[in-house]
């Protein structure tokens, strides 16, 4: 499944559903508590290993599959193609690391005069 389609497929949900709407900034407020869900489980699962790793590991799948149900629909419903958006970001840090590289190996402060 590509993004888009995972964006499609829930966007079908919701309209099937529509008793389950939520408006983006309620949405942004499931989002940040989806993600407080998530780092509860890491903490838990990296922070006492005599907690049963493979149950954490399912909790942890589940709390990523929650995360990104509500971010694929929030960027849907402000009209935004996550798949661009990722293009985009994957660009802008490719352009980054370059820099970085040519800053590393040409330091500004060290050039012949
Ligand atoms: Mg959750």
């Amino acid at each position: 499944m590509t993004i888009k389609e995972a964006q499609e497929l829930i966007e079908a949900w919701v309209g099937k559903h529509p008793s389950r709407y939520r408006s983006e900034l309620t949405n942004m407020a499931v989002l940040t508590e989806e993600v407080g869900e998530l780092a509860r489980v890491i903490a838990r699962r990296h922070g006492d290993p005599s907690q049963n790793q493979e149950a954490l590991k399912a909790d942890m799948a589940n709390e990523l599959g929650d995360v990104l149900w509500v971010l694929l629909h929030l960027a849907s419903q402000s009209g935004i193609d996550l798949t661009e958006a990722l293009i985009e970001n994957l660009e802008k840090k490719n352009m980054l690391d370059t820099a970085a590289r040519m800053e590393a190996e040409h330091p500004k402060g060290k050039q012949k005069k």
